[in-house]
């Protein structure tokens, strides 16, 4: 049920990413780059392919509680199940949401979210790979209480689906509103590194819960909101994004010489490092005024070029969902694996690197003898038009990456 509304909701959510963006070339004011909206759209969609085999996870462990441990049975079809359902399950989002910004492990995996530089409804899309792991514990208390799975399920999807509309500049204050319920003024505090503005407003749904719990923050006209992380990514490989928060506690935990640190710096607040390890590893503190934005040149052509393959992983992706409900576990597990590797080398490809032109001539060289191997036989000449469209596009690839050198040194956006 959950990739079938994803579908559903995928062609509202570009049509309203198109109307943002046209608003915001009116108003001479857009916040897309087409590196970072590619960005957050791949990572959307690793999300949600992941999610396959998360949600067996995730919502599995929900089933076998509720099966296991309710107190009572509500029905699914009361109208107050679903109300009380919902109010409780933003009321655990807040606390979920929180967690994922104040223990380490937890923000590793919420970090995904919160990379972007820019503030607009492709960042909506940008949701981690990993969370599958830890949210289901926050959500335990409704599955004792007796809210049935599908109940679950729908108010999840209504909570995240209201979130969507809520990552715009375009829309200011909005009085008592931002008062009682998340939305882009209180959400962009949320998408801050401002010291006034971090760690505030957690809501989904309701912003009371900020209020009740002392975390609100209303955005203020003489404080302007600066987005992204204070540890920032640099980069536009998806996979990168996913680990990258990970593989900096796995390495503080390593470097710590007592046990107990070793430990700790999973758990603490994002940010904390063992005072040995700071020491010997120093990182310059989080400065303000020396955020940049990250930024790499890309040819136009080239640019296009990955705009081009980003639908086209898109509308595999979309066959990937509504195909492998009835696979069995090692073919999805290839087609999930292809997918992150079509969307890490279209990523290496943004950040304009020479050795990616390499790396996506043998993608698509791949995919075509994949597909002429799947679609040729009996279709007549299904074979060669697929081998010319691949040869098209390695010589467009080419051609557009013709000016790229090596390695460059990372480039920053005005
Ligand atoms: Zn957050
Ligand atoms: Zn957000």
């Amino acid at each position: 049920m959950y990739e079938k509304v994803i579908l559903w909701a995928t062609p509202a959510f570009f049509l309203l990413i198109a109307i943002e963006i046209v608003v915001g070339w009116r108003r001479r004011r857009s916040q897309y780059r087409v590196a970072d909206a590619l960005n957050s759209i791949a990572l959307g969609q690793m999300s949600t392919y992941i999610g396959v085999f998360g949600r067996i996870i995730s919502f599995g462990l929900y089933v076998l509680i509720y099966e296991k441990a309710r107190v009572v049975t509500l029905d699914s079809t009361s109208v107050w199940a679903w109300i009380v359902g919902l109010l409780l399950y933003d009321f655990l989002y807040y606390w979920y949401h929180r967690f994922g910004h104040e223990v380490n492990v937890l923000w590793a995996a919420h970090v995904v979210h919160h990379q972007s530089e820019e503030f607009n409804l492709s960042t909506a899309l940008r949701q981690t790979g990993t969370s599958y792991l830890f949210s289901w514990v926050f959500y335990v208390p409704m599955a004792v209480l007796g809210f049935p799975p599908a109940l679950l399920l729908g108010v999840g999807l209504i909570d995240l689906l209201y979130q969507f509309w809520i990552h715009t500049e375009h829309i200011g204050s909005l009085g008592v509103f931002d008062r009682l319920f998340a939305s882009p003024s209180n959400h962009r505090v949320h998408h801050a590194v401002n010291d006034r503005y971090v760690d505030r407003n957690y809501g989904g749904l309701l912003i009371v819960w900020d209020r009740l719990f002392g975390t609100f923050q209303p955005e203020l006209r003489e404080e302007p909101v600066v987005y992204g992380t204070r540890d920032p990514l640099h980069s536009w490989n998806p996979l990168w994004a996913n680990l990258h928060s990970y593989a900096g506690i796995a390495r503080d935990s390593w470097h710590a010489r007592a046990w107990g640190d070793k430990l700790r710096v999973w758990i603490k607040h994002p940010g904390w490092r063992p005072l040995d390890v700071s020491e010997r590893y120093p990182k310059a503190p989080f400065q303000l005024s020396a955020v940049a934005k990250f930024d790499r040149p890309l040819p136009t052509a080239l640019a296009v070029y990955c705009v081009v393959q980003s639908v086209l992983v898109l509308g595999l992706g979309t066959h990937f969902l509504a195909v492998v409900p009835g696979w069995a576990t090692a073919p999805t597990v290839a087609y999930l694996a292809w997918l992150v590797l079509c969307l890490c080398v279209i990523g290496g490809l943004i950040e304009g690197r020479r050795g990616y032109l390499w790396a996506e001539t043998l993608r698509v060289a791949a995919f075509g003898v994949i597909a002429a191997a799947i679609v040729g036989v009996g279709v007549p000449f299904a074979r060669e038009v697929i081998g010319l469209i691949s040869l098209v596009m390695i010589a467009w690839l080419w051609a557009a990456g013709r000016s790229l050198s090596g390695r460059d040194a990372p480039q920053f956006a005005a």
